[in-house]
Parts: structure tokens; sequence; C-alpha cells
């Protein structure tokens, strides 16, 4: 089959090659991959700075697609299924975080795409107790985001714990971002996105998914827009989702006293220095939103049947799986808002 490998650390290293497919056993399932979305994790892996990556693998891990074979221990999922699955491949099973549903936590997660190969392929596998079957609701395209969607849920509700009428405020305008205003909206909140003039078709795609205010900073004076949509309060809660320190310590400045601020962005110099003195003085809630667990997944998938959520519109591109490379310059050059390949075609009728 043919499949997108990163081969070797470093700086690209990254080929279209065909390997074997996968095959089944114990309680392992077969999947022909329909979609499969470009993470911001994937271009750091082709660039050489994501530690997670172990070479040689195939990238990928949003994705959806169709069963095409079972193991002998597996009862819940049959051949035809339409199924999206979590990214962890195993985990430990014993410690306290794998107890307690925080698979994302657990020291020694081995994850689709980069311990284990991914989903950039025609096939990929993965345990039963991780795949989830789509609601009948949900076309194929969608799903292939229900990660992100299921990372901004684990932010929104899980962590940050929004609530109706909450005013926040997004820091970026990429997938995360976009992910993370549609599940606060979907929750009563009121969602201003900020972003910089180089985001323009992505904020416009935030406007076209009904955000409330969404605010171009190198156009239009933020802390004015805050403060009059706050009564100089500042707002309940920020959410970090553009990876840039600056963008950080202008969140700790929007957020009101005793507010929080989630950060979900990764830092390229996690050295730079934060405004810990605002943390300090106005009794700020400072937490990390590390991608998602199981439940996130659930909740996720309940958004997207109750048509509460389009991640769809999002996508901006969708290319054939050979055509990865420009795919993924496109996106890491901040052209677009999400890319998707398409890994097998003709596996859902186009509306
Ligand atoms: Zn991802
Ligand atoms: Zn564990």
């Amino acid at each position: 089959m043919k499949a997108v490998v990163k081969e070797q650390p470093g700086e690209d290293q990254m080929v279209y090659t065909e390997i074997p497919e996968p095959s089944v056993s114990g309680d392992l399932v077969k999947i022909k991959v329909a979609y499969s979305g470009i993470c911001g994790t994937d271009i750091h892996a082709m660039q050489g700075t994501y530690p997670s990556t172990r070479p040689p693998v195939v990238l990928g891990h949003e994705f959806s697609g169709i069963v095409t074979e079972v193991g002998p221990e597996v009862r819940s999922i049959r051949v035809g299924d339409r199924v999206t699955s979590e990214t962890t491949y195993k985990t430990c099973g014993t410690c306290s975080y794998c107890k307690s549903g925080d698979l994302n936590l657990c020291g020694s997660r081995q994850g689709l795409g980069t311990n284990v190969n991914g989903s950039m392929a025609q096939y990929v596998v993965n345990h039963e107790s991780r795949l989830h079957v789509l609601p009948s609701n949900v076309d194929l395209l969608s799903a292939a985001l229900t990660e992100p969607l299921a990372c901004a849920v684990h932010a929104v509700i899980e962590r940050g714990q929004v609530r109706p009428g909450d005013i926040i405020c997004v820091f970026g305008a990429g997938a995360i971002g976009q992910m993370v205003s549609q599940v606060a909206a979907a929750q009563g909140a009121v969602v201003i996105m900020a972003g910089l003039s180089c985001d323009r078709e992505r904020l416009q795609i935030a406007r076209s998914c009904g955000i409330h205010r969404v605010v171009d900073q190198q156009e239009e004076n933020l802390s004015e827009i805050v403060a009059a949509m706050t009564e100089g309060r500042g707002v309940d809660m920020v959410f970090e989702c553009s990876g840039a320190v600056p963008a950080l310590n202008t969140g700790l400045e929007q957020v009101r006293k005793k507010g929080t601020v989630v950060q979900m962005g990764v830092f390229s110099n996690s050295r730079e220095t934060i405004a810990t003195d605002l943390i300090l003085h106005h009794e700020i809630q400072y937490m990390g939103s590390r991608s998602q667990k199981p439940s996130s997944w659930r909740l996720a998938l309940e958004l997207m049947a109750s048509q509460k959520i389009r991640p769809e519109k999002i996508v901006t591109n969708i290319s054939p799986l050979e055509q990865w490379r420009t795919a993924f310059s496109l996106i890491a050059g901040g052209g677009g808002c999400k890319g998707v390949l398409q890994c097998n075609e003709g596996l859902e009728p186009a509306e």
C-alpha cells in the first residue's frame, strides 16, 4: 500500500512509498482510510522538531475510514462500519492516569503517527477499544476532524469548564483555535477570536462559522473591544492556541482577575518570558490542556451528531495522498486553514 513515511530523525527524511499492508490479530481492526488530516505536529515531525516522533513511522493521527478486517477477538466492530479512531494505540494500563481514563498523560503511551504507523496511508490498524463507529449523520470528511475537535472539547469542557454566558477570548485562528471557538460557542459562551492580518482567510472562516467577534489585532484594538464587551472587567477565560508567547502575554492582560488561561499551543521557545506578575497579582488560574482522552471523543462525536459543530467548515484543501508534500507546504506556509489528505477514493459518494 502507499504511505507517507518519516524514515529517519532530522529535517524532512520523508517519502511517499510502498509498504506492506498491516495485518490484524487479537483485538486489532484494519481500517481503509478515507481522509487523514494534516496536524501541526505532522508539520513539526517533517521539520524534525517533534520529539515524540519515532522513525521509521507512517505519519497521521486524525482520520476516518471503513473497516475491512477484524481480529478474532473483536466483538463490537464489524466489517463495513464507518469509523474514526482515538490516537492512542497502547498505554501501560496500570498507572494512576490510565486508571482514571487520562490516557493522554500515561508515561508509556504509544500513539498512532508517532510511535506506531499512522493514517497517512491506505490502511491503518488500531485496537477495537479505541475505535468509534460514526453516527449516521456524520460524514467521513467531518469524522476525520474528530481528533482536533476532541482536543478542543478537552480544553473547553473538561479542563476550562466554560459555562453559558462566559465571555472568552481565543488566540490563534488555526484549526485548533477554530475548533475551540466552535465548542465554546456551542456551550453558550460569547467568543472573541484574536488573530493577525496574516490570518485573514482563517478569520473569515471563523466569521462564517458564527463566531461572535473576530479581531485582526493589527487593524483593531483588542483591549478596547474586550473592555467594551465586559464593562472593563476583562474576559472570563482565554485559550492560547497560537503557540506564540506574545499572544499568551496579551491573553494574560485581557483576562479578568480570578479568570482562567488555558494553554493549548506548543511554544517553539518555551523559555521566553511569560507575564507571571499578572498570574500572581490577578490570581489567574493557569492550566495546560494536552491532546484528548476517551471521554473527549464521546463528547466530540455527540456534538457533531447534534449538528452543533460543523468541523468540515474549516477544511480548505483536500489533496490526494500522493500530493502530501504540496499539501504540507501549503499549511506550513500559513495558507488555508485545515488540510486533509484523501487516502482512498470513492469511500463515500460526493455530496
Ligand atoms: Zn492532531
Ligand atoms: Zn499508564
